[in-house]
């Protein structure tokens, strides 16, 4: 019999474990510092949990090297991840984006239907048992927990990242890796709200829109994105954004971000809808030009930021200032002021190098025995699914031990 600990019973862990458990000479063991297993997955989703996107590919996925994670995606896919939990019961349902969440649309029902196969399985978690560190002990491994030490003959790191920390999200796998020689790259969050220049969101703060997103730096535009944007108390946040938000993370400071918010409508048709409505409503207040066109709020938001009085009527609107009007919900502009850090991130981008270790088996190159999977390592994925579907992908590949 062969004893293997998982430290992290997170989405890559629970996966590694039930991975290590088919075979049955390996006895497995999860280690979790929290009070329960999966914490994070039940606020995946905003409580639904986007399990995986049909389209998940190598190419939706960021770090040093995101090549390393083709093997393991390709190995364990989108399509095996919904027959893995459809044989676990699991009724899924695929949404727009090829986003995929249980029927149920409660994350309860992933986490429930993955307790109750490793309980089938005969895996051990022991929750309240955060790993302090972990060392080589002859071909072995042994953890030390606060309340004593685990031996083991293969070690998997599970432990996530720093994203979500209100959820869980810590350093303790990149420096359990670290004592091992294992290097990381710079963290930094990434599905995360920006923070703007606050003359703006604050007065929009609860608003959403549909909007094409563009970050631009020096003039150029670095990213674009195009959905649903919500203004916050301290900036922008939302899918569009987050889709973003990476490339505003490497940025920083001296970027900006330009919202659209006629996406798909060319620019005669909305100059026509405006001329009509001056013709129309010619004593209406400047303040209601964008009536019905966007949300009130940012309507007369975007009649403000052109420049123009709100007492003016439409009537006395030159097609100059309806230009500027146009061309302020067509670019309206906010100064990017950085991330709202790691306790807002979905995800951690970097992470542990995975230069050390063997894309086809997670293994690491410098210490037998020893593997990690999920967000610990130095691989993100974009916003829809992907992260979730590394984090089975990977706790899939993981869990073989080289097999
Ligand atoms: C709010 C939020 C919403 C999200 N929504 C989605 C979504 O809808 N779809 C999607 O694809 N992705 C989503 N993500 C991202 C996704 O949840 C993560 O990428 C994924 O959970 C990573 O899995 P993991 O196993 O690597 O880490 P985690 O799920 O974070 O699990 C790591 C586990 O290790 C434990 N641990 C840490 N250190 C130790 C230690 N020393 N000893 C023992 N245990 C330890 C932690 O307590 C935790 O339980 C979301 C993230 C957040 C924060």
């Amino acid at each position: 019999m062969r004893t293997v600990i998982v430290i992290g019973g997170g989405a890559s862990g629970l996966m590694a474990a039930l991975s290590a458990a088919r075979d049955k000479d390996n006895r497995v063991v999860i280690l979790e510092r929290q009070q329960r297993p999966g914490r994070k997955l039940l606020s995946t989703g905003n409580g639904r949990c986007n399990l995986t996107n049909t389209g998940a590919a190598a190419e939706n996925y960021h770090g040093a090297d995101p090549e390393f994670a083709r093997f393991a995606l390709e190995r364990f896919t989108p399509r095996d991840t919904l027959a893995f939990f459809s044989s676990l019961g699991l009724l899924t349902e695929e949404e727009h984006g090829g986003r995929v969440y249980p029927l149920s649309n409660s994350a309860n029902s992933v986490l429930d239907v993955l307790r109750l196969a490793l309980e089938r399985s005969g895996v051990e978690i022991r929750t309240a048992c955060p790993a302090v560190r972990a060392r080589r002990d002859g071909d072995g491994f042994v953890v030390e927990c606060e309340d004593g030490s685990f031996a083991c003959d293969a070690l998997i790191v599970a432990c996530g990242g720093m994203a979500g920390r209100k959820l869980g999200g810590v350093a303790d796998g990149y420096e359990l890796l670290r004592r091992f020689g294992h290097e990381r790259t710079k963290l930094f969050g990434a599905l995360v709200p920006l923070v703007t220049a606050p003359e703006y969101p604050r007065a929009l703060k609860g608003i959403r829109a549909d909007a094409a997103v563009r970050l631009r730096l020096g003039g150029e535009t670095v990213a674009r994105s195009e959905g649903e944007v919500q203004f916050t108390e301290t900036g922008v946040s939302g899918p569009a954004v987050f889709d973003v938000s990476r490339a505003a993370s490497v940025c920083g400071e001296g970027a900006e971000i330009s919202l659209d918010f006629f996406r798909g409508r060319s620019t005669e048709e909305m100059t026509d809808m405006l001329r009509a409505r001056r013709g129309a409503m010619p004593a209406l207040e400047a303040s209601e030009l964008l009536c019905g066109m966007l949300h009130n709020r940012l309507g007369r938001m975007c009649v403000k930021y052109a420049g123009i009085g709100a007492a003016k009527s439409i009537g006395a609107l030159s097609d100059a200032e309806l230009r500027r009007v146009l061309d302020c919900c067509r670019d309206f502009t906010l100064e990017l002021r950085g991330t709202a850090g790691f306790d807002s991130a979905q995800v951690t981008a970097g992470g542990t190098s995975t230069a050390q270790f063997d894309p086809r088996t997670l293994e690491s190159r410098l210490v037998p025995g020893l593997f990690a999977c999920g967000e610990v390592l130095d691989i993100d994925g974009d916003c829809g699914g992907y992260n979730l579907q590394w984090a089975w992908a990977s706790g899939n590949l993981a869990g073989r031990l080289g097999r």
